[in-house]
């Protein structure tokens, strides 16, 4: 059976069988799943992000092992459930009305690991946040990961992304990528199989990372990468600003930087609700505290309208419309 497509921008089709498929999916997955994984109905997303707005999941699952998460997706691949991944929620915006669908989270600790394989290679569970990769390598004594410091996601949601800082990708650092399909069947793939570009990776649009094998670091001195570290953090700090955000908003243009447009054409400040163009960065758009997706798509349209008019150029989000496409509602 063909599944339903499993990631954040895609549009989700109502299910076909109407409300009566979500008790159908629950009941199915009694006595299929550990008593570690949790399940629930109605779970709210918004404190699940970074910007902190949108409705609840219709079904919000952390799975514990291997096995679940490939249960679960049996399952609602049978009831032709939608099932989309979040990570740390820091590249997201959630619709008002929420998620009709299944949400997945490797939340649990059982996918954070860190560990030296015999070879060199580090294994980073699809789960670890960045910031915990970077103080473990750091302590370990491994440079190379120090670009990835700043960065409030998860490894899977920095693969997904192909995240990048100071100059360096997420995919610069990583030998090959342990991703479920949606079929539940686990593969590993080398980074030259795998189509990576900016902000983007091809594969897993269509599966979930699970973790990856990062390429063996050179030995370094922990007070090093530390300095090295502290100077990233000193940039970000003074360059980006402190309320909820999704961090940038827009693409740069090939060649370009939205923030300077944004900036340039005056609209830092610009506000539609309580969603507000940053006024330390211009490619943030920043939750003044009660903001709604509302807002925030209201506000991209008119950031996007005004930099056209005034300079030609036609900014794509970068930030992913959770469950729909941005061509839809811009
Ligand atoms: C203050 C701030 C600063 C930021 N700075 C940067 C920066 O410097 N550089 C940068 O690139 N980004 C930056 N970001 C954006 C964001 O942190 C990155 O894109 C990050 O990699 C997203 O990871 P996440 O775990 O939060 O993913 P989420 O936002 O939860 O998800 C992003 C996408 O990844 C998918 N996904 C998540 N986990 C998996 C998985 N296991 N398998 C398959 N797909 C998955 C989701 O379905 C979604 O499509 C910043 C954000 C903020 C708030």
């Amino acid at each position: 059976m063909s599944l339903p497509s499993p990631v954040s921008s895609r549009k989700i089709p109502f299910p076909p069988q109407g409300d009566a498929v979500w008790p159908e999916f629950l009941l199915s997955l009694n006595h299929r799943l550990s008593p570690e994984t949790r399940v629930r109905e109605r779970e709210p997303l918004a404190p699940r992000t970074t910007m902190r707005v949108g409705g609840p999941a219709r079904i919000y699952a952390e799975p514990a092992s291997v096995e679940d998460l490939r249960q679960l997706l049996r399952e609602a691949g049978r009831c032709a459930l939608p099932v989309l991944l979040l990570g740390r929620g820091s590249n997201l915006i959630i619709p008002d009305d929420g998620v009709d669908g299944l949400v997945i989270s490797l939340g649990h600790e059982s996918w954070r690991e860190f560990s030296r394989q015999p070879d060199g290679r580090i294994w980073a569970g699809a789960g670890l946040r960045l910031k915990n990769l970077c103080g473990l390598a750091t302590k370990a004594g491994l440079p190379g990961f120090e670009f990835l410091e700043g960065i409030p996601g998860s490894v899977g949601g920095a693969l997904r992304m192909n995240a990048g800082a100071m100059g360096g990708w997420m995919f610069d650092v990583v030998d090959e990528v342990q991703l479920m399909t949606m079929q539940g069947e686990v593969r590993t793939m080398k980074r030259a199989e795998m189509h990576v570009d900016y902000r983007h990776c091809g594969e897993l649009h269509e599966a979930i990372a699970l973790g990856a094998c990062l390429k063996r670091p050179a030995a370094g001195a922990s007070a090093d990468i530390r300095r090295q570290i502290d100077v990233y953090q000193k940039k970000r700090g003074e360059s980006q600003p402190r309320e909820p955000s999704a961090g940038c908003i827009f693409k740069n243009p090939p060649g370009g930087s939205a923030g300077k447009l944004i900036d340039e054409t005056g609209l830092k400040g610009l506000r539609v609700g309580d969603a507000e163009v940053s006024a330390v960065h211009a490619n943030f758009i920043v939750n003044r505290g009660r903001a709604t997706c509302a807002d925030i798509i209201g506000l991209v349209r008119e950031v996007r309208a005004r930099v056209q008019s005034a300079r030609g150029v036609v900014l794509e989000p970068e930030v992913l419309l959770f469950g729909q496409e941005w061509r839809d509602v811009l």
